[in-house]
């Protein structure tokens, strides 16, 4: 980020740090939780008197507020500081204010030659608590639309640039990409439709959880030991997931496993990349017949999301066959269809039985689709 001679837009500090930040798309991992959001202007500079800078931000603020759902981002005259609250500088706090300087340090710390403008991170968990913007007094500023590479700069410009980091937006690299986020400044002056549209998935109306239980399948039969699995994925971390057959609370699924294409289908949300739960279940432990299957999320915040399905356990006269000689096919063998393959009698513990094998995509494998006693 140093090799450029590039002015900088500002890199989107963060000064909390918590281990469970991730990075999705382009967005920063994080998100207001309250539709409405208040940045207070402080904006005063020695150096130009008189230019309304408040006016500037209410612009940008627009430009962002007439594109995006979900968010509306308020600015307001306010005499507040941006390094308020910073317990690692040991400065008193103001409640939180979200606010936007002029000021030649942030925090006290040097501003790199080429930084124009930092957005400070203050957050719990997902979502932001506290952000303010800090541009660069040492810089030269104006308000009419510098051309790239003067050496006043275009406050408007850097204002969308850093309210897109204040909303949730981190930096786009790629230079291919229309984009006020680029990290350089560069000739974009609004947000692109990319950018909005970054922030419309961020702050829609997506459901505090998303579950799918892919195994076991909708009146499938089942017998013996088999999965139950699927995905889950969660604005707030997940705190559990649980089994429950016929409402009886069964045990807790593992979760945490990789799954590549839920996270590229749902970029929006946190940890989708290892969304995936399994466990395994003797389903000989189920009365033969109907039954009811269902896998509850619950996350940090409480939320809980269920889905279920109704299976037909296994037809077996015992829950758990132990050994391959208690089974003994002793009648013919024919074909259904393309891929169904049917035992005529199969005799277990001296008892027989039709069973029905059917070829599953989910479990890979030739698995029983119907047992009936004979
Ligand atoms: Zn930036």
């Amino acid at each position: 980020m140093f090799v450029s001679n590039l002015p900088r837009l500002g890199l989107s500090a963060v000064l909390a740090l918590l281990p469970s930040l991730s990075l999705a798309s382009d967005l920063d991992g994080g998100k207001w939780r309250s539709s409405e959001v208040t940045l207070h202007t402080n904006l005063n500079h020695d150096v130009f008197p008189g230019v309304d800078w408040h006016y500037q931000m209410v612009k940008a603020a627009d430009a962002w507020n007439s594109g995006v759902d979900g968010i509306q981002l308020n600015i307001e005259n306010g005499d507040y500081q941006p390094c308020a609250g910073v317990s690692y500088f040991d400065i008193p706090g103001d409640g939180n204010k979200n606010v936007a300087v002029f000021a030649d340090t942030w925090c006290g710390l040097s501003f790199d030659y080429f930084t124009l403008a930092v957005t400070l991170n203050f957050y719990e968990g997902d979502y932001y608590t506290e952000r303010d913007i800090i541009f660069n007094s040492n810089k030269q500023w104006e308000v009419n639309g510098a051309a790239n590479n003067q050496p006043r700069y275009d406050f408007y410009r850097v204002a969308v640039h850093e309210i897109g980091h204040f909303l949730g937006l981190d930096h786009e690299e790629d230079e291919e990409i229309a984009t006020v986020m680029y990290p350089y400044y560069g000739a974009q002056r609004n947000p692109s439709a990319d950018d909005l549209q970054g922030l419309n998935i961020l702050y829609s109306d997506e459901q505090a959880i998303r579950l799918n239980l892919e195994e076991p399948i909708a009146d499938r039969l089942y017998t013996g030991i088999g999965n139950i699995r699927g995905w889950a994925v969660a604005r707030d971390r997940i705190k559990k997931i649980e089994l429950f057959i016929d409402d009886k609370f069964i045990s807790r699924i593992p979760f945490g496993g990789a799954r590549g294409d839920v996270g590229n289908a749902f970029p929006q949300y946190p940890r989708a990349q290892s969304a995936g739960f399994s466990m395994a279940y003797n389903w000989g432990l189920l009365r033969p017949g109907r039954h009811q299957v269902r896998v509850k999320v619950t996350d940090d915040n409480g939320n809980e999301s269920s889905t279920s399905t109704e299976i037909v356990s296994g037809l077996m006269s015992t829950a758990f066959v132990d050994s391959a000689e208690r089974v003994e096919i002793t009648g013919p063998i024919s074909v259904r269809g393309k891929n169904e393959i049917i035992l005529q009698q199969v005799e277990v513990d001296g008892r027989r039985y039709q069973v029905d094998l059917g070829w599953d995509k989910g479990t890979q494998k030739w698995d029983i689709r119907y047992i009936q006693e004979r």
